[in-house]
This record gives C-alpha cells, structure tokens and sequence, in this order.
C-alpha cells in the first residue's frame, strides 16, 4: 500500500509540490495571518515554495493575499523572505 503523499500548489511557480516541502501561511478565524511551519495552525492556508523567486512571484502577483483573501502585512512578507534567505533547515 502506497502513503498518498498530501501535494499543495505553490503560489510562486504553480506547481503542486509535497506540503511538507512548501512554507505555509495561514489566516486564523480571527483574520491573522502568521507563517505556519508546522501545518498545524487552524485557518486557511497558501502555501509557496521556501525558494526566493516563488516567493517574488507570489508577492507579485498578490497571490498570497488572494489565496488567504486578506491583506498581508509586511512583517509577514520580512519573515518569509528571512526564512528563503537564511536556508531553510
Ligand atoms: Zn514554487
């Protein structure tokens, strides 16, 4: 038997990818929205590859905010980039 491994759709280049290989961010019911690196976070997520230039795309193409249907705030956006530059470990 053969585990269905659960593939999300990067924002950045539009391929589906394995989650656990994609950053997520989430927006709780309360309308926050964080990083969630642990797929756990209740809400709506959107999910991007931890690579620099999905994530330009995804910004560009306000992808993020149209996937969580919410502005995102620029402390997000520093977070992602930090993690992207910084190596994802
Ligand atoms: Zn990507």
């Amino acid at each position: 038997m053969q585990k269905k491994i659960p593939m999300r759709q990067c924002l950045g280049c539009r391929e589906m990818k394995p989650k656990r290989e994609l950053i997520r961010a989430v927006r709780s019911p309360e309308g926050e929205i964080s990083l969630d690196f642990k797929g756990k976070k209740p809400g709506r997520g959107a999910y991007v590859c931890p690579n620099a230039d999905c994530l330009k795309k995804a910004i560009r193409s306000k992808a993020l905010e149209r996937a969580l249907a919410s502005a995102i705030p620029e402390d997000i956006y520093d977070a992602l980039r930090g993690q992207m530059e910084g190596g994802n470990g």
